[in-house]
């Protein structure tokens, strides 16, 4: 059944609580439009408070976050980083922004996240070499925190710092801490598609009071303390204004509605469709910010997402890693045991669903009604991945 009566369902639209124009009126009527304000202020307070994390800084968007992150650092010219290379490339670009070379970590079956496996052999080959790298970016994906016991054990021998990019993990917790503040620093996006939105934004977190003040230095332009205007760095203009720190405090405010309810849709997918769904491994809880699967190995994803797409429904394929982007040709990489690439896996069978919490419940029924339709001839409990 084709209907053009529905609206579209995309993959995660923003969706607002409807206390955000509160928020904006106030800053409009005491005038605090720009630079910063009282709601950037307590934004950040708010972020510290949700997250446990002892500093929190706001800023234009997650990419900057990182960008900041591998900055005070001191990431330079010619350093190696270490990052995931199943996720986003803003994960990594930030990397090539300070000149500094990317070396890519492949998945593991777990978390789907940074294999400690992989890492363990490429941070012992590093050193080996006396190349290690000045830090590590472990991306936690779709909500899901990475495994991060084994992970900061790991680096600590080495002495690596950890950068968590959790732009798709706040909310998502680890062994009772927040996801993203488990590192050396934590990096959040606001972006409209995230769990939650300032329309654009980022976050940068962390327990080291000398980062935070690095961090926020770097972001208003390195300006020295002084009468006249005094840099000795090289600075940034990443600084979040303080309207959109105000959507920001409305958004936070159904934050945890928010989870609930895209635990809810995850629930629902799992139970009536015939993948393999990410797991969600013992210790940690998933914000389940996208639903994402595994199709059976018989099933093409180009060819579900495009019939979807015939029915205004967006479905997309996981990220591409980034070893197999062009940008990165030519680019070290490790896999989870010698002749297996996990993320590679992934890409080839992964799709992700409808995951928007302004979905209805009947929305969500036809797009998997749908789906299963589209899967019929295919249907199989075992997805024969591993
Ligand atoms: C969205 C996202 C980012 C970038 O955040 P922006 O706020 O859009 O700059 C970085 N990493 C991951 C994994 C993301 O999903």
């Amino acid at each position: 059944m084709k209907s053009t009566l529905r609206k579209p369902i995309y993959l995660s639209p923003p969706h607002m609580s409807g206390e955000e124009q509160n928020y904006i009126e106030e800053a409009f009527r005491t005038n605090w439009i720009a630079p910063v304000g009282p709601h950037l202020q307590a934004f950040e307070q708010e972020m510290e408070l949700l997250t446990g994390a002892a500093y929190a800084v706001a800023v234009t968007s997650g990419t900057a976050a990182i960008h900041l992150a591998l900055a005070v650092l001191g990431i330079k010219q010619g350093d190696r980083v270490f990052c995931s290379t199943f996720t986003f490339v803003a994960s990594a670009n930030p990397i090539l922004y300070q000149g500094a070379e990317p070396v890519f970590i492949d998945s593991e079956p777990t978390s789907w996240n940074m294999s400690p496996t992989a890492l363990k052999r490429a941070l012992s080959t590093a050193y080996k070499k006396k190349k290690l790298p000045k830090a590590v970016i472990v991306v936690h994906l779709y909500g899901q925190t990475s495994r991060m016991e084994e992970i900061m054990k790991i680096c600590n021998k080495y002495k690596v710092p950890v950068i968590e990019d959790a732009a798709e993990s706040l909310g998502s917790s680890y062994k009772g801490k927040a996801s993203g503040t488990i590192g050396d620093i934590g990096i959040y996006s606001f972006n409209g598609n995230k769990i939650i939105t300032t329309s654009g934004g980022g976050m940068l977190v962390t327990n080291k009071k000398d980062l935070a003040d690095k961090a926020k230095f770097l972001a208003t332009q390195a300006k020295e303390e002084a009468e006249h205007y005094q840099h000795k760095e090289k600075g940034y203009n990443y600084r979040m204004s303080n309207v959109l720190a105000g959507i920001g405090r409305a958004q936070l405010r159904v934050l945890n509605e928010r989870v609930e309810e895209k635990r809810k849709i995850y629930q629902r997918y799992a139970q009536s469709l015939p993948f393999y769904f990410m797991p969600e491994y013992s210790n940690s809880r998933s914000s389940r910010w996208l639903t994402a699967c595994l199709l059976p190995s018989d099933s093409d994803p180009v060819e579900i997402i495009e019939s979807m797409r015939s029915h205004q429904i967006e479905v997309r394929r996981v990220w591409k890693p980034l070893h197999m982007q062009p940008l990165f040709q030519n680019t070290e990489f490790y896999q989870h045991t010698k002749g297996l690439s996990v993320a590679e896996t992934f890409f080839r069978h992964g799709i992700c669903l409808p995951s928007g919490t302004n979905m209805t419940k009947e929305e969500q029924l036809y797009v998997m009604n749908l789906l299963r339709e589209n899967t019929r001839t295919t249907i199989s409990q075992e997805a024969v991945i591993f």
